[in-house]
């Protein structure tokens, strides 16, 4: 019991590590309420043609707002909702979130912008992900092709016996599937060859370093020509700088997201981008 672990010392429980205890609880309770208390919300980041920084898709990105939390970024959260499987839950409300909205923006006519969503392995696991999505957007009469879906190498290193015929289905359903953080996980190449991907996305991680960083430069250079020898598209993250947009343009990088073109935005704000003149970069 706790009395005798004090006394050997071994774990002292101390007031401190009982506040942070019951801080832990108060957290995972609210995060398991958060869905239905509507406290998430999502913005969208455009993904814009480099050559002049026009919209040509968006990624959502979920927001959390939380009475006593406050407001949250999702690396706060999501590993927590992933460890309890809240994250199945969290990650159908982002699907259909992000249905409802391009479904809003095509009855507005808006234009047709595909929206990229995050989705965890965990949702990866089991038979329901194919399911869930193509329910989805039959919910809101939206074509596959509406749709894309980004998810990281830890999928692939799960390596659930369902994984495969997973891609298969989503692949059917004309839903277009990206790798995540490109280069951060544990990239066995192997495995691209036998996924029906359609796009990577470059790291920041390597972006950030770009133009000054010779390695950073090699990994983009590398990662720019696995995708074209593959005919893979390439969208790269976290594009901050005028030097990287320009670098990453002559690398031949068709499109980018990031600080510089805008953060994520709510919808009105994006809707309103997408009306806007187009930004004028250039060379
Ligand atoms: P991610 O999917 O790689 O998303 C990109 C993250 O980089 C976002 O952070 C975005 O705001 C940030 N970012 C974009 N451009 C720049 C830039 O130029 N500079 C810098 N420093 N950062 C930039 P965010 O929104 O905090 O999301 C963090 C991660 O949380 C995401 O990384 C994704 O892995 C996860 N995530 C977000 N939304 C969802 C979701 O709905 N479901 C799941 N499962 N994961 C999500
Ligand atoms: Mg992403
Ligand atoms: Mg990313
Ligand atoms: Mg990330």
């Amino acid at each position: 019991d706790s009395k005798r672990r004090m006394r050997n010392g071994r774990q002292s429980f101390t007031p401190a590590l009982a506040q942070s205890q019951s801080d832990r609880l108060h957290f995972e309770t609210q995060l398991r309420r958060a869905a239905e208390n509507e406290e998430f919300h999502l913005v969208f980041q455009p993904q814009v043609d480099l050559r002049h920084g026009r919209i040509v898709a968006a990624e959502a990105l979920i927001r959390w707002r939380n009475f006593h939390l406050g407001e949250m970024r999702p690396d706060h959260f999501i590993g927590q909702a992933e460890s309890t499987g809240d994250i199945v839950r969290i990650g159908s409300w982002v699907l259909r979130e992000a249905c409802r909205q391009i479904a809003a923006w095509r009855d507005a006519g808006l234009g047709i912008v595909r929206v990229a969503v995050n989705v965890s392995y965990r949702q990866f696991l089991g038979d329901d992900l194919a399911n869930t999505v193509k329910a989805t957007l039959d919910q809101f009469a939206l074509p596959g092709s509406a749709l894309e879906l980004e998810f990281t190498e830890r999928v692939l290193i799960e390596d659930a016996p369902e994984t495969l015929r997973t891609f298969a289905q989503l692949r059917d359903l004309g839903v277009m599937l990206a790798i995540d953080d490109f280069g951060e996980g544990y990239s066995a190449l192997n495995y691209l060859r036998r996924l029906p991907i359609h796009g990577l996305k470059l790291s920041q991680l390597f972006v950030s370093g770009v133009p000054g960083n010779q390695s950073d430069v090699a990994v983009c250079q590398a990662v720019a020509g696995i995708a074209r020898s593959l005919g893979l598209g390439l969208v790269a993250e976290g594009v901050e700088s005028e030097a990287q947009r320009k670098f990453l343009l002559k690398l031949g990088v068709p499109i980018g997201q990031g600080f510089l073109f805008s953060p994520g935005l709510p919808a009105d704000e994006f809707a309103h981008r997408l009306q806007a003149p187009d930004h004028a970069y250039r060379d």
